[in-house]
């Protein structure tokens, strides 16, 4: 009897989730792309029995509460300081050499051992915890990387508090398997080069099968506003196509143009169908793109210009379908200049897929009224071309809704309670 009441209300929790997942995407195009995601999501939370899961870990849980402490604590005595340190010290992708040093040195004053280099890549490591026992196996991916700027590099994604906010929650969760002797053990993944998408490092972590081992592998990353998240696509950073155009044209001196081809009118003329093509496609789409090579000088008809663009979409499905219209565009540029192009097309970065248990889990009472505080970070060091941090740090306030303070801005740990609760239809 009680097994059929149990799945009785396990099917109702399920219809609630299947319901508001469909819900999240608009469109036919989006709903199709979604059905067959669903369905495993679906079968995935009946064989995990999420909702009963949720139910039990949101329970007020004494052991589970000091471990959030602890996290808390180790903030506060060193890790907020190491993150404004990783602010103030710029470094982008697979140049992190300082600041995976600062990350890994703290994981081995707290019972880590850590390989560097990992998968060839010198600023890549996996820690292990030295005293894990069989068992239960936490993975916790922290990233380190900056942004490119022009005039200088910069933390601007809050990569600087990330690895910090996931080494207090290894090392809070590592004490706590030795103190109470559970089973189990936690990995640090330091994974550089998030901000450059082209090589997808974690893609290439996985098929180098850095990861194996690991039941569950967390991430944290900051938003400039908490959310409560609809299950399905499009909840966090969306799949990127990175899309490199490179034009060859024929080179002639400026006195003789009319003897060349200009590679470069082709890319101008590829950013203007670009933009034509906006109107046309739905408004979810993110596109932008540089000019990474634009000529020589400027009396030389530059017979090789190339540019890159990241088309940013919630599901792969209409991601397919804009990645082609930008082609042809890219097509109709070479064609209108007499130059040659060549496209590459690296589709390897993929968004991750909402389990809609599993943010209420998140959200579960009495969690976020306790203890579950929200990294939000306020831009330190703010990077503006006119060098006017004043302006940038009114706009990261008004942006965050968080405070500034004399030192420029320092990380803020805000409790969930005080923040507004915005809830994506
Ligand atoms: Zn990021």
């Amino acid at each position: 009897m009680r097994a059929v009441t149990s799945v009785a209300v396990l099917s109702v929790a399920l219809v609630a989730v299947a319901v508001s997942s469909v819900a999240a995407q608009e469109t036919p195009t989006e709903r199709t792309a979604a059905a067959a995601v669903i369905r495993r999501m679906d079968s995935l939370e009946t064989s995990l029995g999420l909702p009963a899961l949720v139910a039990r870990l949101a329970k007020p849980d004494a052991r589970r509460d000091a471990v959030l402490a602890r996290v808390k604590a180790l903030m506060t005595q060193d890790l907020l300081a190491m993150s404004d340190d990783i602010t103030r010290h710029p470094e982008v992708g697979f140049h992190e050499q300082r600041s995976m040093k600062l990350v890994a040195d703290y994981l081995r004053a707290h019972g880590f051992t850590v390989d560097t280099g990992v998968a060839g890549l010198p600023t890549a490591f996996v820690a292990h915890y030295t005293k894990g026992t069989p068992g239960p196996h936490l993975g916790v991916i922290v990233e380190y990387d900056a942004l490119r700027g022009t005039s200088r590099d910069f933390h601007g994604d809050q990569h600087s508090a990330q690895g910090p906010v996931g080494l207090a929650v290894a090392v809070a969760l590592s004490e706590f398997l030795t103190s109470s002797k559970t089973p189990g053990t936690v990995t640090v993944y330091g994974t550089p080069a998030e901000e450059i998408a082209s090589p997808a490092t974690k893609t290439n972590l996985q098929r180098a099968h850095v990861f194996d081992g690991a039941d569950v592998i967390v991430r944290s990353h900051s938003s400039p506003a908490t959310q409560h998240l609809p299950a399905g696509f499009g909840s966090c950073c969306m799949n990127i196509d990175v899309i490199r155009v490179t034009y060859s044209g024929a080179p002639a001196h400026q006195l003789e143009a009319w003897n060349g081809r200009d590679a470069l009118t082709a890319v101008i003329e590829l950013f203007n169908h670009v933009d034509a093509l906006r109107k046309n496609l739905r408004p979810e789409t993110r596109l932008q793109g540089i000019i990474t090579e634009g000529g020589k000088a400027p009396n030389v008809v530059p017979d090789r210009a190339a540019a890159e663009f990241w088309l940013r979409y919630p599901d792969p499905v209409y991601l397919d379908e804009a990645l082609a219209m930008v082609q042809d565009a890219a097509r109709a540029a070479a064609l209108a200049t007499g130059t040659k192009v060549r496209i590459d097309v690296d589709t390897a970065s993929r968004d991750g897929i909402s389990v809609g248990a599993l943010n209420e889990l998140a959200w579960a009472q009495p969690i976020p009224r306790h203890r579950c505080v929200s990294l939000q970070l306020e831009f330190r060091e703010p990077y503006l071309r006119d060098g006017s941090r004043r302006a940038d740090r009114r706009g990261t306030q008004r942006l965050h809704g968080g405070r500034a303070d004399d030192g420029g801005g320092l990380v803020r740990l805000r409790d969930r309670r005080a923040l507004p609760r915005h809830r994506a239809a």
